[in-house]
């Protein structure tokens, strides 16, 4: 099947880009606690920068988790499938959001996640 042979690269090649992301975002991180200035305009700059890294890699894991939950899903048969309401998911969606785990109907009454975050899946529909 080659959509499902191709989404596979997809996620695979996404996956290895994510977790080099975070590898990088934490030796920022530990860079900027290392390096304490004594300046306090200074602190409050690296504060702030360490917030901006915090978001960054927590937006990084949530994004690795849907990739290594699609990639979980076509190793056990269920590539396609909407987890929600187990009707297949349409191949334009599929090719557009290869970590889509819900149809578009679901994905679209699903609920955004606390924060006013939209659904990446909802943004990209
Ligand atoms: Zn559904």
């Amino acid at each position: 099947m080659a959509l499902l042979e191709h989404t596979q690269t997809v996620l695979t090649r996404r996956h290895r880009e994510l977790t080099r992301r975070i590898q990088a975002l934490e030796r920022d991180r530990r860079h900027t606690d290392a390096a304490v200035s004594a300046d306090s305009a200074d602190r409050a700059a690296e504060r702030e920068n360490d917030e901006v890294l915090d978001r960054l890699a927590d937006a990084t894991l949530v994004e690795i988790e849907q990739v290594q939950r699609a990639l979980e899903r076509i190793r056990s048969g269920r590539f396609g499938i909407c987890e929600r309401c187990e009707r297949p998911i349409d191949e334009l969606r599929l090719r557009a959001v290869p970590d889509a785990t819900r149809c578009s109907v679901c994905a679209a009454a699903a609920m955004p996640p606390p924060g006013n975050a939209v659904p990446r899946a909802v943004q990209e529909q």
